[in-house]
C-alpha cells in the first residue's frame, strides 16, 4: 500500500495548477475590477497550497478524485467573497439569552444607533472647546447625563467596567491597602477576577469576613495606616441564599468617613432604574449606591444599559478628577464611537416609561407573556407551512435570561417554539442554522432545537424560516 501511494503522489502532485492558471480562469479573470489583486493573488496561492495539503496528507488519492481547475477556481472565487465581506454579520439571537456575550451583548437602541452613525460619518465636536476652539474634554457629553441619572457630582467614561476598577483601584489604592470582604471575591466571565484585579492595581489586598458572612466590625479591625480604600463588589453572577450577611454601602460609607478613606463600589451590571417596576427582581441601582454614599461608583455600559461596551465610574467630583489625571487613562480612554452611542443611549434613561419601547434590552425584558406567545406562534404557523413533515413543532414556557453575569438565577418566563427534524439531529440543524444566512443562533436542549421568542424580533421572523430553508436544504 504504502509504496503504491509514493509513487502516485509525486504524479498527483504534478497535477497541481500554478496560481497563474487559477488566476487566469475566466471565473476567477471576472472578478479581477470588483477585489484588490494582491487578496485574489493571496486566495488563488491558498487554493493551491490547500489542494497540495490534501494530496499529502492522502485526502486525495487517485486522479479520478483531483479537483477540475474550475472547482479550484470557483473555490479561489468564493474565498475572495467570503474574506472580504463583512465579518461582524447579522445574527439572530433566539438563545434566550438577552445580553449574549457572544453575539456582541446589547443590540442598540435607534436613538444611540442614530448618534454613532453622526459620529462616525464625519467630523464632530469630540474634545474641542467650541468658544476658544482649543482642545477640550471627551468626558463632558456624557457628564451631564450621568450626574442627572445617578445623582453624583461627576462622571468619567473608560473601556470597560474591568478598565474602570482598576483605574479607581490604581488612582486610589496603589502601595496602599484595599479591604474587601471575602464573600465578593468574585469572577466575571473568566477574565475578570477580583483578586487579579486588584492585585494589577497595585493595591494590597486585605480580605475580611468569610464566604458567607462579612460584619462591619470585620472591616473596622482591618484597618490600618497604610488602608485608603474599601473595596464593594456586588456579586452579580451568583446569589447567596440563607446564612448570609454583608455590609451595606451606607454602613461602609459611615466608617470610611470616620477613618477618612474611600468607598469604591463595583456595581457590575449597573442598573439606573429599579426593573421592579417591570416586575422584574430587584437589582441594586446606580443612584441608590451614590445617595448611600459610595465615593466612586464603577459599572458596564454594556449590561444593564444596553449600551456599547464601557466602563462608566460616578462619584465625587474630586476623585473623578484624580482619576482622570492618571496616566493609565489614556490607555482606557474610548472613542468618539463608544462616546456617541453611550449619549444616545444615557438619553433614553430620562423617559424610564418609554424604555420598551425605545430600547430593545427593555422590550425584551418587559414584554408581556401574551406578545412574546403570539410571536412564537406565528413563527411556528410560518415554519409549519414551509417545512410541513420536514420539522416537528410545539410551543412551551420556557425561560429568558439576562445574561453577561447580570440577574443571576432569576429567569424571565417566555415561550419557546421547540423544533425537530427528522433528517437531523439538533445539534446539527443548530449548526446549519448558525450557518444560514442571516445564521440563526438557538439552544439544543432535551434532543430538540429551541427558539425563545423573547430574543427574537417581529421583523427577524421571515429571516427565520429563510435561515431553516437553507439549513434543510434539499430535505424540504
Ligand atoms: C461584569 C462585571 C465586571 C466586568 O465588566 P466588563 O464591563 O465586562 O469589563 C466587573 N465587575 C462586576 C461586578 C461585573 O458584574
Amino acid at each position: 500500500m504504502p509504496n503504491q501511494e509514493s509513487k502516485s503522489r509525486p504524479a498527483l502532485l504534478k497535477m497541481l495548477p500554478s496560481i497563474t492558471e487559477i488566476l487566469t480562469h475566466s471565473v476567477v479573470a471576472a472578478i479581477h475590477m470588483k477585489y484588490p489583486e494582491r487578496y485574489i493573488h493571496q486566495c488563488a496561492r491558498r487554493v493551491v497550497e490547500d489542494t497540495r495539503q490534501d494530496i499529502l496528507q492522502g485526502v486525495i488519492t487517485d486522479a479520478e478524485h483531483f479537483p477540475r481547475i474550475e472547482q479550484l477556481a470557483a473555490r479561489c472565487v468564493k474565498l475572495v467573497q467570503t474574506g472580504l465581506e463583512n465579518r461582524l454579520l447579522r445574527a439572530i439571537n433566539g438563545t434566550g439569552v438577552i445580553l449574549h456575550t457572544g453575539l456582541g451583548r446589547a443590540p442598540l437602541s435607534n436613538s444611540a444607533r442614530k448618534a454613532l452613525i453622526e459620529a462616525a460619518a464625519r467630523y464632530c465636536l469630540l474634545a474641542v472647546d467650541r468658544d476658544t476652539g482649543r482642545r477640550g474634554d471627551r468626558h463632558i457629553h456624557c457628564d451631564e447625563l450621568l450626574c442627572e441619572l445617578t445623582g453624583a457630582e461627576s462622571s468619567l467614561v473608560v473601556n470597560n467596567n474591568s478598565a474602570a476598577v482598576m483605574l479607581a483601584l490604581n488612582t486610589f489604592g496603589a502601595g496602599r491597602e484595599a479591604i474587601v470582604s471575602r464573600g465578593e471575591l468574585v469572577e466575571i466571565g473568566g477574565s475578570f477576577r477580583v483578586p487579579d484585579v486588584m492585585k494589577r492595581s497595585g493595591t494590597i489586598m486585605v480580605e475580611v469576613g468569610t464566604t458567607n458572612k462579612t460584619h462591619l466590625r470585620d472591616y473596622r479591625e482591618a484597618i490600618t495606616d497604610a488602608t485608603s480604600v474599601l473595596l464593594k463588589v456586588h456579586t452579580s453572577n451568583y446569589r447567596i441564599e440563607g446564612f448570609h450577611q454583608e455590609v451595606g454601602i451606607r454602613e461602609l460609607s459611615a466608617l470610611a468617613r470616620e477613618r477618612n478613606l474611600i468607598v469604591v463600589m463595583d456595581i457590575g451590571s449597573g442598573a439606573l432604574v429599579d426593573i421592579r417596576r417591570w416586575g422584574l427582581p430587584y437589582e441594586p441601582t446606580v443612584p441608590e449606591a451614590v445617595a448611600d454614599g459610595a465615593d466612586v461608583v464603577t459599572f458596564s455600559g454594556d449590561k444593564m444599559l444596553g449600551g456599547p461596551q464601557s466602563g462608566i465610574i460616578v462619584g465625587r467630583r474630586e476623585l473623578i478628577d484624580r482619576m482622570k489625571k492618571n496616566p493609565l487613562m489614556r490607555a482606557l480612554r474610548c472613542d468618539k464611537l463608544i462616546i456617541a452611542a453611550l449619549f444616545g443611549t444615557l438619553r433614553l434613561f430620562l423617559e424610564p416609561d418609554d424604555l420598551p419601547q425605545n430600547h430593545p434590552v427593555y422590550r425584551m425584558l418587559s414584554e408581556p407573556q401574551e406578545i412574546v406567545q403570539r410571536r412564537a406562534s406565528r413563527l411556528a404557523r410560518r415554519l409549519k407551512a414551509t417545512a410541513g413533515e420536514a420539522l416537528k413543532l410545539r410551543i412551551t414556557g420556557g425561560t429568558t435570561e439576562m445574561g453577561s453575569g447580570s440577574l443571576p438565577a432569576r429567569g424571565i418566563p417566555s415561550r419557546v417554539v421547540i423544533v425537530t427534524s427528522n433528517r437531523f439531529k439538533p445539534d446539527e440543524l443548530a449548526r446549519r442554522l448558525r450557518q444560514a444566512y442571516p445564521p440563526v443562533f438557538t439552544r439544543v436542549e432535551e434532543n430538540s432545537v429551541i427558539i425563545d421568542a423573547r430574543t427574537v424580533a417581529d421583523e427577524e421572523i421571515s429571516l427565520i424560516v429563510e435561515a431553516f430553508k437553507q439549513a434543510l436544504g434539499a430535505g424540504l
